[in-house]
């Protein structure tokens, strides 16, 4: 009698064949756990919580059986001068992020289109909401991830940390406070803004420093409409691909970071399942601070699917990593490579850039380039008819030759004048 020890034929003992499928990192996504806490004191940072929703919106949860259709979106919003812009855009963005990438792209397209079209969907949303009249403004921390690739596109100074499952933290957002990011002060100072402290009698300037007209700390936002365009709200994006060990991602408004040093926040969270780690790191938060600001965090925890578990929790070995520095192979543990399974704790950089350049950020030569259609607006996605659109590239400097100032992508008419705005070159 024949024994069916082996399943396609060529040999390979089923045992082998199952660990090669749990193995497969397409087959198998990370499970999603996740928690959030806030105290409130101004009532200005909200948040957006969606786990295992459809890439394309309007998708039914039946219509992919594989369900690897798929991604989760975390979303803390910190208004200023009110809560309108904040909760604006936590209505609106998603949507016009999902809007911005085209129709019937794989995983991996889906994966490399979406910084193009989280720069689109922020710009989008920053010029819908100036045509509310409002004043307030907000920060934005947009977390999405898809599989072991988690995508972060921030504006503002609410953070995103990593934890990698082996201990080592990675910043995730960019900090667009004027007093700690001189590349950002250049940039409003070029654009016409006015970069200084508040004056007090007998000229010594006070308190952080802050851009004029306005006096906004953040040098990106989205809302302001009353300060200069040049505070603009194009996000820096980080991607990055966690290796199957997985990891933990602290999201928090500055409530939490202005009391808390991250290594802090982390170390409060050990052994603490997501919810309990969110509500130790605001408790902590409030607790050596007081309630000063509005103080919100969200924590989730990517790990190895079920049937691939134990994970390797060696939480707070790693110390901390300069960013992106590979982990030498020769530094895993005889545990890590006897598994087979788990690949070293590597967190690769995928994608990463914080230009306010539209011209730089709508790029062709990103491997999406090609992916996008022609003749939509590139940042609203209006449909153009051929030769209605301006050129991304139109303005740019003679330097950037390299670039052809009439190949597309293409902007229509009034996503150029807020280009123009946000380069300062409105009113010259
Ligand atoms: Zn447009």
């Amino acid at each position: 009698m024949e024994v069916h020890n082996e399943v396609d034929g060529s040999g390979v003992p089923l045992a082998v064949l199952l660990k090669r499928e749990l193995c497969n990192q397409k087959v198998e996504k990370p499970d999603i756990l996740f928690g959030e806490a806030s105290k409130s004191k101004k009532g200005e940072d909200f948040t957006l919580l969606v786990a295992n929703c459809h890439r394309t919106p309007g998708e039914g949860p039946g219509d992919n059986a594989g369900g690897d259709d798929t991604i989760s979106m975390f979303v803390i919003v910190d208004g200023h001068n009110g809560p309108a812009a904040a909760v604006y855009t936590r209505e609106n963005l998603p949507n016009n992020v999902l809007a911005a990438i085209p129709p019937n792209l794989t995983s991996e397209e889906w994966t490399a289109a979406l910084p193009r079209a989280l720069v689109a969907g922020f710009v989008k949303t920053d010029k819908d909401f100036q045509t509310k009249a409002a004043r307030s403004g907000t920060t934005v921390t947009f977390v999405i991830i898809d599989g072991w690739v988690v995508t972060v596109a921030s504006v503002g100074d609410s953070r995103c940390i990593l934890e990698s499952a082996e201990g080592s933290v990675y910043f995730l957002s960019a900090d667009h406070r004027l007093d700690v990011n001189e590349e950002e002060v250049e940039r409003v100072t070029a654009s016409g803004g006015e970069v200084g402290r508040i004056n007090i009698a007998g000229g010594a300037g006070i308190g952080p420093l802050r851009c004029w007209p306005g006096g906004l700390c953040l040098s990106r936002s989205i809302g302001d409409t009353d300060v200069g365009e040049y505070i603009v709200p194009v996000p820096h994006v980080k991607q990055v691909k966690l290796s199957n060990a997985g990891g933990r991602l602290v999201i928090a408004s500055d409530g939490v970071w202005d009391a808390l040093h991250f290594q802090e926040a982390l170390n409060y969270t050990r052994g603490l399942p997501a919810e309990a780690a969110a509500n130790r790191i605001v408790k902590e938060a409030v607790s050596s601070k007081g309630l000063r600001d509005d103080t919100t965090c969200i924590v989730v925890d990517i790990l190895p699917p079920e049937k691939l578990s134990p994970p390797l929790k060696r939480h707070g070995k790693g110390g901390i990593k300069a960013l992106f520095r590979w982990r030498p192979s020769d530094e895993l543990s005889e545990e890590q490579t006897d598994n087979g399974c788990f690949e070293p704790d590597v967190v690769e950089e995928l994608y990463e850039e914080g230009s306010a350049m539209l011209a730089q950020r709508l790029n062709v030569n990103y491997p999406a380039g090609n992916m996008f259609k022609l003749h939509d607006c590139a940042v609203c996605q209006l449909e153009m008819k051929p030769g209605e659109g301006v050129s991304v590239h139109g303005n740019m400097p003679k330097h950037h030759s390299r670039v052809d100032p009439w190949g597309g992508p293409f902007l229509c008419s009034s996503c150029q004048v807020k280009k123009v705005a946000m380069e300062g070159r409105l009113h010259l």
